[in-house]
């Protein structure tokens, strides 16, 4: 099993911010607001956070690799 690894890619990251914004506790942004990615193996209850940093980075470089647990459909 390969744990969750969590990237963000500098070169492309525009320093929109929604990662910080969505998943404070994985990002940040530096001075020049790039993402500084604060966990890169992040644990599972982060994940739900992590996907959906990954969904809404505008830039899309905010990837999460390795073998994720299936999303939960969301039931009311
Ligand atoms: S959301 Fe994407 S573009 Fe915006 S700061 Fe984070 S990595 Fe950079």
């Amino acid at each position: 099993m390969n744990a969750p690894r969590l990237r963000a890619d500098r070169a492309r990251c525009t320093g929109a911010g929604q990662c910080a914004r969505t998943a404070p506790t994985l990002f940040d942004q530096d001075d020049d607001g790039l993402a500084v990615l604060l966990i890169p193996n992040p644990p599972v209850e982060a994940l739900s956070q992590a996907r959906l940093a990954a969904d809404l980075c505008p830039s899309g470089a905010i990837a999460l690799h390795g073998d994720l647990p299936r999303a939960r459909p969301i039931t009311e």
